[in-house]
């Protein structure tokens, strides 16, 4: 096929998909601590003619599902806890994972509010493996957020998003490109991008009903079964998919912060931790050429609760000495110190291209 072929072969890509475990269900869960281990439903109220959004896995394993009617998830589960959907929650909690998963790389597709693409090729950074990357996600999402994201690691989207699935919740799950086609062959064909319940049926009525079927098959057959389509779902089946992720947002603030294992408790400790993370900012932000407009701090303490605190310059810097400064001005507006910390945080945000001055080079 001329489409797929190439005179070099690129270079084998390194892809992520990360898929928040039962988000709306885990941010309640997270943040009331009686609702833990129960069958908690997200969604619309089980008396009216409402449907469930979202339900937690010990409400699953019930039978409740997305978009059931909620009067029906009731008498499955008759003693699950119903709660209202809260999306302004989840969109800022969502914003939060996103901005975990920006750290590792620039590349980031957002899917939906809880699932994301991240090429990660060339962003392997310290952790020298896509494996490697995908464990320390795992664990930043987990201390950062108290929840829980499940990794696919694949040479392609296609792979990424089914592994994703198959260690779920909580898992971690990584195909090489050589076990692409062992990975892929006894997935039920509708595992496949774009194939629905009506692509489903019709492929079963053909006797198709694994990706190995469709991979042993001639392309040209399956191009009449199901059009253009067909010959984009014989190279699916063949594992070979080279559709990019798609950044879809320009970097509008630069950070550094830091989970600490043990809360911080002495005010020097904390000063210490404090310009060390405003001088990453300010390497990071010399590095891309870029300079600050304001900066943020970022504090959460030890029972979760975050605080930031701001400070718009009079102008844009990249100036170490300068963060460092204002960093300390806005940790004083906090708390931090008389209650023990968990995380610290600094940023510059409304970022701006210009060269940084030579200043403060002794
Ligand atoms: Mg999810």
């Amino acid at each position: 096929m001329p489409a797929t072929t190439d005179s070099e072969s690129p270079p084998i890509r390194r892809i992520l998909h990360c898929d928040m475990d039962c988000f709306y269900a885990a941010v309640h869960m997270r943040d009331d601590p009686a609702l833990r281990g129960k069958p908690v439903v997200i969604g619309g109220s089980p008396e009216g003619r409402g449907v469930v959004a979202a339900a937690s896995y010990e409400a699953r394993a019930f039978g409740v599902r997305s978009a059931l009617p909620a009067a029906r998830a009731v008498r499955l589960c008759p003693g699950a806890v119903f709660l209202k959907p809260d999306f302004p929650r989840y969109r800022r909690e969502s914003a939060e994972v996103f901005a975990i998963f920006r750290e590792f790389t620039p590349t980031v597709q957002v899917v939906s509010i809880d699932e994301a693409y991240l090429d990660v090729t060339e962003h392997l950074g310290r952790w020298g493996s896509a494996t490697g990357v995908a464990r320390e996600i795992r664990r930043r999402v987990r201390a950062d957020r108290g929840l829980t994201v499940s990794v696919g690691v694949g040479p392609s989207k296609l792979v990424a998003k089914i592994a994703s699935d198959a260690d779920k919740p909580d898992g971690l799950a990584v195909i090489s490109p050589r076990k692409v086609r062992a990975f892929l062959d006894p997935l039920p064909v509708r595992a496949l991008p774009g194939v629905g319940p009506a692509t489903e049926a019709r492929l079963k009525k053909h006797g198709f009903e694994r990706v190995a079927q469709l991979r042993a098959v001639d392309p040209l057959r399956l191009e009449a079964l199901l059009g253009s389509y067909g010959r984009r779902l014989a190279r699916f089946a063949a594992g070979v998919d080279d559709r990019p992720v798609r950044t879809d947002r320009e970097r509008k603030s630069l950070s550094s912060e830091r989970t600490y294992e043990r809360d911080l408790e002495d005010p020097a400790r904390i000063l210490g931790e404090l310009d060390r993370l405003a001088e990453q900012v300010a390497t990071g932000l010399a590095k891309r050429e870029i300079a600050a407009c304001t900066v943020v701090v970022k504090v959460r303490y030890s029972d979760f609760t975050t605080v930031t605190r701001s400070q718009t310059l009079p102008a844009p810097t990249a100036d170490r000495e300068t963060l460092r400064r204002v960093a300390r001005l806005l940790l004083a507006k906090t708390a931090a110190g008389s209650r023990p910390v968990r995380l610290l945080g600094v940023g510059g945000s409304t970022l701006v291209p210009g060269k940084v001055e030579q200043l403060a080079l002794f």
